[in-house]
């Protein structure tokens, strides 16, 4: 979370974790970098104009592979709740979790146990390599709940708490 130093005296040193990743530094990753450091859990369509808004003329293309190529080397993760589009952040390796708005899809952090992931730990893996657990909470932002639209279509129930841990699957 702590941004350990910052070499340029501006912000992350986007060019040194490219290097790290053996990626090619080009304009296109440090901006998508940039972008997806600046505005975390965008979309990619946000990150294409913060990226143009930068650049200038970029394709949809480019960016596309140059976020596939930043989430492949582990840089940018990317998450997808339930029914959403996809979305990037440069906040990586923590295994943090996040919490979605119904209403509008607004998505915020939420930080494991400090000292140890227990929602990593399977109760049975069924002799699975576990490598990852993928934890949504799903409920109301303060916007919306504070606007009353909170309520308008709940997937299935009313009666649910504003926030509750949902399962992949669930239909
Ligand atoms: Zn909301
Ligand atoms: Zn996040």
């Amino acid at each position: 979370m702590t941004e350990s130093h910052h070499p340029q005296g501006g912000g992350p040193d986007f060019t040194t974790a490219l290097r790290d990743a053996s990626l090619r530094v080009t304009k296109p990753r440090l901006a998508v970098l940039n972008a997806v450091h600046e505005h975390p859990h965008a979309d990619t369509d946000t990150v294409i104009g913060h990226v143009r808004a930068n650049l200038g003329a970029v394709s949809h293309q480019a960016v596309y592979d140059v976020l596939r190529a930043l989430t492949d080397a582990g840089i940018v993760r990317r998450i997808q709740p339930a029914g959403a589009t996809a979305r990037y952040e440069a906040r990586v390796g923590d295994n943090h979790h996040h919490v979605v708005c119904r209403s509008c899809g607004t998505i915020a952090d939420v930080d494991c146990a400090v000292g140890h992931a227990p929602c990593l730990t399977a109760s049975h893996d069924h002799g699975f390599v576990v490598e990852e657990a993928e934890v949504v909470y799903w409920g109301t932002c303060p916007d919306c709940a504070a606007a009353g639209t909170a309520s308008t279509t709940p997937p299935t129930t009313t009666a649910r708490p504003s926030i509750s841990k949902q399962p992949e699957g669930t239909t």
